[in-house]
């Protein structure tokens, strides 16, 4: 950020002449035009970042914002922790950088009048609890919260009871939030904007997909390209040896009946469940909201959300329906549904939502399901980690590419690394230098060299 801020400042004090390129081959940073080709976490992240910088940001995505692929469809969980509770590769920089684009976010919304949204995106922080569900975990969990007594607390019967409502014991993630995604999405289009509106950054959404082809003769239009399309980098065979996997994620909405049949009323608008239930799978309460066929929001639903399922389509790198990733994550229909639901994923991730939140075994069937598609990376002794990096040094290379900058492999963390990602990139396209990426996220694309 402050990086960012000193580039923006040096740019409105000097001449448009005085400031050098700092790469040879491609105009000055005030001068790009940059495509990004995806409006998930990573394209809005990276967009936001470069907004007010650069020349020129053109998102290419054929969802509308704040309907992204695997992000919309995410749980939302934000906190910086990994499952054996010790702190993630870069989570607490992880963790400050998504704070910041959560306010920039909420901010927007308010402004353009969509105060609803504003209200929905997060959740007061610490609201993400770990239920101890055997023996083995009160040993661990316990252990952990005297390790890292700043960030986990260790709730005994009462306090869980006080907090969740049914008896049970477990931590309690201090630092950590639950985000509504469709609504933190649009925020950072809109923040986007906002910044755009301000500069001289002409900044658009193309809502279509951007192509190998495209890819290909991209120099004619921009000089950096940025694939931030999730699963639908299958659409580019030249990264088919990426050491990748994608893995379907399936989650089920229940309507939260304890209190006044699903429908938040004026009297009772919040769910019942208040806090997140996160152990392998997850319970998470939130309100989905109906979209009309033009597009308004209509009727808000309290929602317990259980996820997700982990369906691996490793050898499924091949286009479908021509952004590589079918229709996965869009709202499937109730006939769909009736033909899905019965299926192994679907009982087991249920049987593990009950056991995680007992009230749910009283509780009605499922409504609906969504899904979406992670990219997740090999796991190396930092976890799982993203890849971000520079696929092509200069442009011009065959003739008419434009420099193309890869940003993937989130996985199950996007909301945690998204922002701090998203801000190093920006930062390495401004100035060339592939070094404000940390080390370990460039490694998997040195062959790509
Ligand atoms: C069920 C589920 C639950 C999850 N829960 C959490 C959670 O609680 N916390 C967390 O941190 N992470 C969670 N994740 C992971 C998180 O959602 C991902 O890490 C993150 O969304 C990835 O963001 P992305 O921008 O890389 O990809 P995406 O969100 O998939 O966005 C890519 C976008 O690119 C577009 N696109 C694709 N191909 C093209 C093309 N050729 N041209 C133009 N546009 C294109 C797509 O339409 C899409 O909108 C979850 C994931 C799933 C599936």
């Amino acid at each position: 950020m402050a990086y960012s801020l000193l580039l923006h400042g040096l740019r409105r004090s000097l001449p448009v002449c005085l400031s050098k390129p700092l790469l040879s081959s491609k105009p000055e940073p005030s001068n790009l035009k940059v495509a990004v080709v995806g409006g998930g976490l990573a394209g809005l992240s990276t967009a936001w970042h470069l907004t007010g910088l650069v020349k020129q940001v053109s998102i290419f995505d054929p969802r509308p914002p704040g309907q992204a692929e695997a992000s919309a469809v995410a749980g939302g969980l934000l906190h910086p922790l990994t499952p054996k509770n010790r702190l993630l590769w870069c989570g607490l920089r992880g963790f400050e950088a998504t704070s910041r684009l959560i306010v920039s976010s909420k901010t927007a919304l308010s402004n353009y009048g969509d105060t609803a949204g504003a209200s929905r995106l997060q959740s007061a922080p610490g609201a993400i609890l770990r239920p101890a569900l055997t023996s083995q975990h009160v040993i661990d969990f316990q252990a952990a919260a005297k390790r890292l007594p700043n960030w986990l607390k260790w709730l005994n019967g009462e306090e869980w009871e006080q907090k969740v409502g049914v008896p049970g014991h477990g931590l309690l993630l201090r630092q950590s939030a639950i985000l509504s995604m469709p609504d933190y999405l649009r925020g950072l289009w809109l923040a986007s904007q906002a910044r755009a509106e301000r500069s001289y950054t002409a900044l658009t959404w193309e809502s279509s997909l951007f192509t190998a082809d495209c890819v290909k003769q991209s120099g004619a239009k921009y000089d950096v390209v940025v694939l931030a399309s999730g699963a639908g980098i299958r659409a580019f065979p030249e990264l088919e040896h990426l050491p990748v996997e994608f893995v379907r994620g399936r989650t089920l909405l229940v309507a939260d009946e304890s209190k006044g049949g699903g429908e938040p009323s004026e009297q009772e608008s919040a769910p019942s469940l208040q806090c997140a239930l996160l152990c392998g799978e997850y319970v998470v309460p939130g309100v989905d909201t109906e979209m009309c066929s033009d597009g308004t929001e209509g009727k808000e639903r309290r929602v317990l959300r259980c996820g997700s399922t982990r369906e691996y389509l490793r050898d499924s790198w091949h286009v479908q329906d021509g952004i590589g990733v079918g229709k996965m994550g869009e709202r499937r229909t109730e006939e769909w549904f009736q033909s899905e639901k019965n299926d192994g994923e679907i009982a087991s991730l249920r049987r593990k939502a009950e056991s995680i939140y007992p009230p749910l075994r009283q509780g009605p069937e499922a409504y609906r399901v969504t899904s979406g598609t992670r990219v997740a990376t090999r796991r190396s002794n930092l976890g799982k980690l993203p890849i971000v990096g520079r696929l092509e040094q200069t442009k011009g290379a065959e003739g008419i590419k434009a420099e193309t900058w890869l940003f993937t492999g989130l996985g199950g963390r996007g909301v945690v690394h998204h922002g701090f990602l998203g801000e190093c990139l920006a930062q390495a396209i401004l100035t060339g230098d592939e070094t404000h990426l940390p080390s370990e996220v460039r490694a998997p694309l040195q062959r790509f060299k």
